[in-house]
């Protein structure tokens, strides 16, 4: 690539809301066969809300959302921000709590007022050795619904399924469509549950879903997919960073945060991934004329 075209290339892309950090991705992105895309924030609006609180037998629902909220208040989570809304909302105070612990691609937990609280995904749970076949077949229907199924525990029994849905942007399968069209196949990485995201995926048309991924793990799927063709990631989150730095072309939701910017070759500067085929288009079109 000449260094005035890749320049062209990037200012055009500027202009439509494409920064590239380093001009090697768009000689880079030309050659990308699959495109992996984060599910939480960067397909989804990343704003999850409290849609269902479904109470085991003799737990109080303004009890439980008021320990369940305490505990969230102090985590950064999307979902804890959905929980605690949903309890100030129902007028409910946030107590103090002690020994917080976050467990990434796990839940959260603490002790609120003497009781030791829980809340986060079935494998929490697992961990901490309940049984949650009496919210099973909820939890399932709730999942194809494409809403994410957590619990609660209090004081070492299960007290609630809690669940919240992080609706799609209105762009995103559109986007999705556009990739296809351009040849590529596009994969959803995500640390949500798999009946939930792979409702979610086959509602936007995506090929493969990566799900119950832990932190660690976006960076193997990323290695995974390589099989198929060079690999594009698009995320937002923290929990992005290290998949963005793997990937041949990271490309950072610019809306998301300073981590995940700082970690990809490309910024989206809106939430809308109708960018990336812009990027990739504006990289095939580039590197033909130079070539
Ligand atoms: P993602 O960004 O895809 O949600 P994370 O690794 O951040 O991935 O989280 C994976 C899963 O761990 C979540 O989908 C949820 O089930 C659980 N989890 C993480 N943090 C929390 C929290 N603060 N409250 C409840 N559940 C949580
Ligand atoms: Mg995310």
């Amino acid at each position: 690539a000449t260094p005035t075209s890749v320049m062209v290339g990037t200012g055009h892309a500027a202009e439509l809301g494409v920064l590239f950090r380093r001009g090697e991705a768009l000689q880079a992105l030309r050659d990308i066969e699959v495109v992996a895309l984060d599910k939480t924030g960067t397909l989804t609006e990343g704003r999850p809300a409290l849609t269902d609180l479904v109470l085991a037998d003799g737990f109080d629902r303004a009890e439980v959302l008021s320990l369940v909220a305490s505990v969230e208040e102090r985590s950064e989570h999307p979902i804890a921000a959905a929980v605690v809304a949903a309890a100030k909302s129902e007028g409910l105070a946030v107590q103090p709590v002690d020994r917080f612990e976050a467990v990434p691609g796990f839940g959260v937990e603490a002790v609120v007022g003497g009781r030791s609280v829980a809340v986060g995904a079935d494998r929490l749970m697992v961990r901490l050795g309940l049984d949650l076949s009496a919210f099973t077949a909820q939890a399932e229907r709730l999942a194809a619904e494409g809403k994410s199924p957590l619990y609660a525990a209090v004081d070492g029994r299960l007290a609630a399924l809690v669940v919240v849905s992080d609706p799609v942007k209105e762009t995103s399968a559109a986007a999705v469509g556009a990739l296809h069209d351009l040849g590529l196949r596009v994969a959803m990485v995500t640390g949500d549950n798999a009946a939930t995201a792979r409702a979610v995926a086959a509602r936007l048309g995506i090929d493969d879903v990566f799900a119950e991924v832990l932190p660690e793990g976006k960076v193997a799927a990323v290695e995974s997919l390589r099989a198929s063709g060079k690999v594009a990631f698009v995320g937002d989150g923290i929990n992005d960073a290290p998949a963005l730095a793997a990937a041949d072309v990271g490309l950072a939701v610019g809306t998301g945060t300073d981590v995940a910017i700082e970690s990809a070759d490309v910024v989206l500067m809106s939430g809308d991934l109708n960018a990336v085929v812009t990027a990739i288009s504006i990289s095939r079109a580039t590197i033909r004329n130079i070539r």
